[in-house]
């Protein structure tokens, strides 16, 4: 990391950073980093309301706004130097095959997020793409060859979500090409660690799966139930990976407007991640399959050629290692909300 720029060797320490999504998991944790590295200025937007963000960092300017309004976008990167846009309408894979409408309806946010940050003048706008733009095609194999940059086209994106990131994709690309405004594009593969969402609906299977392990240790049932046949595959990141990624790209003037993975490469199926879990815990369950359950794609992995060739780095969190942790911290939640204290678990959508 060291030799690649940064905003700690980019920006003045004054100058306005905003970072959209900010009451969810990954914009939450940018957030925290970047006052953690000394930044004064740090404007944090999400429409949830204040009580419910994942983590609020002190001095930070923390609004609560709708950003598929543009008025709201206006008023979010008004004096803003650095844009981070991270807002969208996610979950895993039960969310996201449920809820196609409101997946697409992201797009207003970026629409809106990139006219307002160039009417502005912000100098650099970074956009949170993910692997789900990548043609499902080339995703029917459990055992398929890790995705490269050039595999979103011929585009067979995964239907509503991964179709609205690769049309913001190409908002970033239109913007630097004919208005020349710096935009980067990382898409993200599964992402994991401490202050995630981890129940009610729209948490992804690393925490999905601990919750279950938790659950079946409390309840003393030792059953836990598996989406699929457990034979999907998929890469795993851990959070601060991510966060490093992030803040590497978004300086990178050879990676405007040019969309790259930001993901781990280490492939893992669901069986052998509840196999890691089951480890960390100290128990073996046993498992039950539900074949009928949203899957997404049978298997799917990050060709990291091309971030080790730019940046000289990859994401290198072993699963293990990030696991133990997220284990620990969702352990802690699952009590605390069984004390009736407040967590982070997520709410039940109600569309
Ligand atoms: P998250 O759900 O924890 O956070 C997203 C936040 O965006 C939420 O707090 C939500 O309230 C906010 N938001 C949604 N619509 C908004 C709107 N109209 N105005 C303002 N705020 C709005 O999700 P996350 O895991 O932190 O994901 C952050 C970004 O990374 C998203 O763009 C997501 O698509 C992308 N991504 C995440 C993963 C992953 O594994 N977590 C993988 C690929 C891509």
């Amino acid at each position: 990391m060291s030799n690649n720029p940064t905003a700690a060797t980019t920006l003045n320490k004054d100058d306005l950073i905003v970072v959209t999504g900010a009451g969810g998991f990954i914009a939450g944790s940018l957030v925290r980093y970047f006052h953690d590295s000394g930044f004064t200025q740090i404007r944090a937007v999400d429409k949830k309301p204040l009580p419910k963000w994942y983590q609020k960092s002190p001095e930070v300017e923390n609004l609560s706004l709708d950003l598929s309004y543009r008025d709201n976008c206006k008023r979010a990167v008004e004096g803003a130097k650095e844009v981070y846009n991270l807002a969208a309408d996610m979950g895993g894979m039960g969310f996201i095959e449920r809820f196609r409408v409101e997946c697409l309806r992201s797009i207003l946010v970026n629409t809106h997020m990139i006219e307002e940050s160039y009417r502005a003048g912000v100098e650099r706008y970074f956009f949170s793409s993910s692997a789900c733009a990548y043609n499902t095609e080339l995703q029917k194999d459990p055992s398929v060859r890790a995705l490269k940059e050039s595999d979103a086209y011929p585009a067979m994106a995964e239907r509503g979500y991964g179709w609205e990131k690769l049309m913001s994709e190409m908002f970033c690309q239109e913007y630097w090409a004919e208005r020349k405004m710096k935009t980067f594009i990382a898409r993200f593969h599964n992402v994991y660690g401490p202050h995630g969402t981890w129940d009610g609906g729209r948490e992804k299977a690393p925490a999905a799966l601990s919750r279950k392990v938790i659950e079946a240790q409390d309840n003393r049932d030792h059953k836990i139930t598996i989406w699929g046949d457990g034979n999907q595959t998929r890469s795993f990141m851990y959070i601060d990976d991510c966060i490093k990624g992030i803040d590497m790209i978004m300086h990178c003037d050879e990676l405007i407007a040019t969309p790259i993975n930001l993901g781990s490469s280490e492939q893992f199926s669901i069986n052998g991640l509840v196999s890691e879990i089951e480890q960390i815990a100290g128990v073996k369950l046993d498992r039950r399959y539900e074949p009928d359950a949203p899957l997404g794609v049978a298997g799917r992995n990050s060709d990291n050629t091309f971030i080790q060739q730019v940046l000289g780095w990859e994401p290198n969190t072993p699963l293990r290692v990030g696991l133990e942790k997220t284990y620990a911290w969702i352990k802690e939640q699952y009590y605390d909300r069984k004390a009736g204290k407040p967590t982070t678990a997520g709410e039940k959508d109600d569309f």
